[in-house]
C-alpha cells in the first residue's frame, strides 16, 4: 500500500509532504529531506519510530 509523510504532521511548520510505495522507499525520502531543510544530521531510532508513527497509508 502506498504511503504518505506530511512534515506538518510530525511537528514542523513545514508544507512538505511526500507519497512512496514502501515503508523503505519513504523512510529515504524523508531523511533527506531532514537533512536539506530541518538540519537534522541523521536519525537516530527514536526519531525514526515516530517517523514510522506519523507515516499514514494512501487510501
Ligand atoms: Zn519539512
Amino acid at each position: 500500500m502506498a504511503k504518505v509523510f506530511r512534515c506538518r504532521d510530525f511537528g514542523g511548520a513545514c508544507n512538505w509532504k511526500c507519497h512512496a510505495e514502501t515503508r523503505e522507499e519513504i523512510l529515504r525520502k524523508i531523511a533527506k529531506h531532514g537533512v536539506i531543510k530541518h538540519n537534522m544530521k541523521d536519525m537516530s531510532e527514536s526519531m525514526k519510530a515516530r517517523i514510522i508513527a506519523t507515516i499514514r497509508d494512501v487510501k
